[in-house]
């Protein structure tokens, strides 16, 4: 890993809880700029939890959180700043139905950064094309299917210029033809550069895309490594064991 230099983000020994359930115990993790870091691990390790946490949808009760170098303070006017610097991408994609394609992708680089809506239209444009998306513009999300949809959501996020994109299971809920068009999009990005951080159950995309594979068993990361070692040398047994039922 030492074509990276300093990390882009950094979670160091992050805790959290809710309630009684202790789901983060003590995790860090680098991330480089450029870098693409693929998480894996069973349903409840907490995948998401660390997401949320990175980008501050739900705030640790311990750790530290550093964005380029910088300490987060978890104070709204710090947040709101940090929130457009890491792009998100669910499940589920939540586009706004009653809004063309387009108008999806630059609402918030329009309503939250205030870009002129022309300078919005051409961004838009450019990005509907990244995500092989150019001839829809204008169709409402309900035309689309579930991986065009996916692949606006991905536009969406990038039109605000986010410093890192975090993927929370992004084909999970798509029919698995579609499954392809999605983790094709992500690729591209992550060769062009982007720094991703991507929880999926697609082993063939960690396989072609990561630069480092991280596997997350009960709130703490267990082992981690290239693609390569993880799946063909994985140390901990329980790595094993979640890999011969996954692949
Ligand atoms: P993963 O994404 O790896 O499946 P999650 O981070 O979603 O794991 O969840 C980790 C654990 O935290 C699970 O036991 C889950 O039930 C619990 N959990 C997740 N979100 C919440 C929440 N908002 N409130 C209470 N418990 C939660
Ligand atoms: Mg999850």
């Amino acid at each position: 890993m030492t074509r990276f230099k300093e990390p882009l983000i950094r979670v160091e020994a992050i805790g959290k809880w809710y309630g009684e359930l202790h789901v983060l115990k003590g995790l860090s993790l680098d991330v480089a700029e450029g870098e693409v870091v693929v998480i894996i691990g069973a349903s409840g390790s907490g995948k998401s939890t660390l997401l949320r946490c990175m980008n501050f949808l739900e705030i640790a009760q311990q750790g530290k959180i550093y964005l380029d170098g910088e300490h987060i303070k978890p104070i709204n006017k710090v947040l709101n700043r940090v929130r457009q610097d890491m792009g998100m991408v669910f499940q589920h994609f939540n586009l706004f139905p009653h809004m063309s394609v387009l108008q999806n992708v630059i609402e918030g680089p329009v309503h939250v950064k205030g870009m002129p809506k022309k300078e919005a239209r051409e961004l838009g444009l450019h990005l509907l094309e990244k995500v092989g998306l150019e001839d829809k513009p204008e169709t409402y999300p309900a035309m689309l299917s579930g991986g065009q949809k996916q692949r606006v959501a991905i536009a969406r996020a990038l039109a605000m210029q986010p410093k890192v994109m975090l993927f929370d299971e992004p084909t999970s809920a798509l029919d698995p033809e579609l499954v392809g068009e999605v983790l094709g999009v992500m690729e591209e990005l992550g060769k062009e550069g982007m720094t991703m951080v991507v929880v999926t159950h697609e082993m063939w995309f960690a396989k072609e895309a990561a630069h480092r594979v991280v596997f997350m068993d009960e709130g703490t990361i267990l082992e981690e490594g290239t693609p390569e070692k993880i799946f063909s040398n994985p140390v901990e047994e329980r790595t094993q064991a979640f890999l011969k039922q996954i692949l």
